[in-house]
């Protein structure tokens, strides 16, 4: 398949393998910050082949895995209203909240409609006007056009039954959390390309310099992952830290121009919580002003949250690097794709969705770095247009 195969050619994989082997003389930690990423690495067992001491962790860049409960339950207390018409990307379907998710409202009656866009979501609004149509507004940088655009054509067309619950959360305030941290290990990071691609490096270039840490924008093939994983290194055993661009194929530095107008005509950034890691400041967009009336946060009255999440999970853990799947006791055992406890576990591009697509610690025999479909343990959602990209 053009685009695709040739990102995924085993020769070249290994040639890369062997040249990361050469340069490396010592220990070094990275992480890649996307979930999709995350799931290339973990299905082709591309951690497994690196040398003895190069570590990959992964990041909190699974946008499902860090909407807040609080908004996941405030979800729930709008679908199920009457009135209401809950659309969402697919994957946030099953993700648990402290008491049901929202495919099991939608199975006990609630108008809760799976859409491929937040267009999709306005189209039913000026079809039915007599409901209030909410979308769930979930994801990086890379969702943030289409849901304000969303927004802006609502208020340019007088669409009042139309909403947004926002929850978009940014990805140079998480790196920076994670480098402050005092369990930060991070030493090296693969930059999201999709995100890259709309909002370009600049930003990345400070937190490089800063912190000393390479950031290489990096594209989700294996291929990509590993040239990414070499830039990373050379970059480490050089001592140099800076922006580097492995997926020059798809992100220029400024990023998309028009895309970043649509974002900020209609969101401003502003304080967000990350599930499992709190609040970071100035980490996620809200609606400005002039668009406040399409805040479902607003039009709906949902009363007090009260949040409960399981006391087995260790999502936040996760999300940050410090723990893996395997360090958790019920991964595998009371936690699967098809009885998901926490929100990694659900999401298409969870860290532990891909532990357990690629049979780690089920007992599944594996060979690292096969470039091709590994096992298939799992029925999971399928990726692409029903997920949160
Ligand atoms: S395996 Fe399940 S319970 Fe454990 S951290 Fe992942 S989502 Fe949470």
């Amino acid at each position: 398949m053009k685009y695709l195969d040739e990102y995924r050619d085993p020769v070249l994989a290994r040639k890369l393998v062997a040249e990361i082997h050469r340069v490396v003389t010592r220990p070094w930690t990275l992480m890649e910050v996307c979930g999709g990423q995350t799931h290339t690495i973990v299905k082709q067992g591309i951690d497994e082949a690196l040398p003895a001491g190069v570590r990959m962790i992964h990041g909190p860049g699974c946008p499902v895995c860090v909407t807040p409960l609080e908004q996941v339950d405030k979800a729930l207390a709008i679908a199920v209203r009457p009135d209401v018409v809950f659309t969402s990307y697919g994957d946030m379907l099953r993700v648990p909240g402290s008491t049901t998710d929202l495919l099991a409202l939608k199975a006990r009656g609630a108008d809760v409609r799976i859409v491929y866009s937040p267009l999709d979501a306005l189209r039913i609004a000026v079809a039915n006007p007599d409901r209030q149509v909410v979308f769930f507004a979930v994801g990086f940088e890379t969702t943030a056009p289409a849901n304000a655009m969303a927004v802006a054509e609502a208020a340019r067309r007088g669409v009042d039954n139309f909403s947004v619950l926002v929850s978009h959360v940014l990805v140079p305030p998480a790196m920076t959390a994670l480098l402050e941290s005092p369990n930060n290990q991070v030493q090296a990071f693969l930059a999201a390309g999709h995100v890259c691609a709309v909002m370009g490096w600049t930003e990345y270039e400070p937190i490089a310099a800063r912190y000393h840490v390479p950031i290489i924008v990096t594209g989700f093939e294996p291929l990509d992952l590993l040239e990414g994983i070499l830039m990373a290194v050379r970059q480490l055993e050089e001592g140099r830290a800076e922006v580097e661009n492995q997926y020059a194929r798809a992100v220029r530095r400024e990023g998309v121009p028009l895309a970043q107008r649509q974002i900020f005509e209609v969101f401003e950034v502003g304080e967000r919580k990350w599930r499992g890691v709190g609040e970071i400041p100035r980490s996620g967009y809200r609606l400005r002003d002039p668009y406040a009336r399409f805040d479902a946060e607003r039009r709906f009255d949902v009363g007090e949250i009260r949040t409960n999440e399981h006391p087995a999970c260790v999502a936040g853990a996760i999300l940050t690097g410090e723990k893996v799947p395997l360090d958790c006791t019920a991964y595998g055992t009371l936690c699967s794709p098809q009885r998901p406890l926490g929100a990694p576990m659900v999401s298409s591009e969870g860290t532990c969705a891909a532990f357990y697509a690629a049979g780690r610690g089920l007992g599944v025999t594996r060979t690292p770095l096969p470039v091709t479909p590994l096992v298939q343990v799992a029925s999971l959602p399928a990726r692409g247009a029903e997920g949160t990209p």
